[in-house]
């Protein structure tokens, strides 16, 4: 394909998402922040920019991954600590500007009305699968936007990801990461309660294990991403915890649930109490464990 990406934030998941581009011979300028990030990112055949301007001003998709809505709106507009000036104002016609970032729903659709605002297109695709999936390319991407963008960006998406889902219009790929995420967080606690009474009942776990795995227990939380060690050889507890999927990035994720929850005036009483638990958990030394550790938390109260 002679599609041309800018690719700024060349982190965990954009560095071996941008190297992914480029083995499948999509032409891609990066551009980050930080050092280390760069140079790796250029080790992997991605052209570095000195600036986001210079990096998004051939280019077809401007696609974003960055920590959270603020730098995305910051790399969108440019900020007043640099002079070089925002990617909306250097892009050319017809770029799309596709933000794979997971941020605020609220801030996603302010993104895109920015964009659209200045005459492009946009969506949001958050992903799932963490960096295991980047590096694979295996990411699951939930799409936020309209049909023609989605299917502009479809072939871009399935060199890095899977499972691609259209989940609605702009925000609504956001939407469908924290709902999903809001679930899990809820399902982990749930899971490791289960298993830390049955402890205490005296039952065995791989006991516990083979009747919820085929029973209404059932769930990712147990099945593929089991909190004790045994049943699931795959699962972190196997492994002291090593994420996986950090607890730093589950209450993140947990507190844009929050977000859109207070934004919507919803009531969600378990999502709410995850949140809790695991903004807790992520202030410990837990934050960089996988968040099935949060059973140790159970264990000790
Ligand atoms: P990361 O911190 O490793 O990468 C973010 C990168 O953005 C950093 O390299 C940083 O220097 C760069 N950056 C910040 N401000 C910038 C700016 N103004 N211009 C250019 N670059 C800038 O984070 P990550 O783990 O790669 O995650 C990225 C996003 O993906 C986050 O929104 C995260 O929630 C989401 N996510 C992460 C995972 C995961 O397992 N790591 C899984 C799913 C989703």
């Amino acid at each position: 394909a002679d599609v041309h990406v800018a690719f700024i934030g060349l982190g965990h998941m954009g560095g071996p998402m941008a190297g992914n581009l480029v083995t499948a011979g999509v032409r891609v300028t990066g551009y980050d922040v930080v050092p280390a990030a760069v140079e790796a990112a250029r080790a992997t055949g991605v052209v570095i920019a000195e600036d986001i301007p210079s990096a998004v001003r051939e280019a077809d998709v401007v696609l974003t991954m960055l920590p959270s809505g603020a730098h995305v709106h910051e790399v969108y507009r440019g900020s007043d600590a640099d002079p070089s000036g925002g990617a909306l104002t250097a892009a050319r016609e017809g770029t799309i500007f596709l933000d794979c970032s997971t941020i605020d729903v609220a801030e996603a659709q302010q993104a895109a009305e920015m964009a659209v605002q200045a005459g492009f297109t946009a969506a949001d695709a958050p992903v799932s699968g963490g960096v295991v999936g980047a590096e694979a390319g295996t990411l699951a991407f939930m799409v936020g936007g309209t049909d023609k963008t989605f299917a502009a960006v479809h072939p871009l998406l399935d060199i890095m990801g899977a499972r691609i889902v259209h989940c609605g219009g702009p925000g609504m790929g956001q939407a469908a990461k924290i709902c999903n995420n809001m679930l899990l967080g809820v399902t982990m606690i749930g899971a490791a309660e289960a298993f830390v009474l049955g402890e205490r009942l005296g039952l065995e776990h791989q006991a516990l294990f083979d009747v919820i795995s085929q029973a209404s227990g059932q769930c990712w939380a147990v099945t593929t991403n089991c909190p004790v060690p045994g049943p699931v050889p795959s699962s972190p507890a196997n492994r002291d915890y090593q994420p996986g999927f950090a607890t730093a990035l589950m209450s993140k994720d947990l507190g844009l649930a929050a977000q859109a929850l207070e934004a919507t005036g919803s009531a969600a009483p378990m999502g709410a109490l995850a949140h809790q638990i695991y903004r807790e958990f992520a202030a410990t030394d837990g934050a960089h464990r996988d968040f099935s550790a949060i059973i140790h938390e159970l264990r000790e109260n």
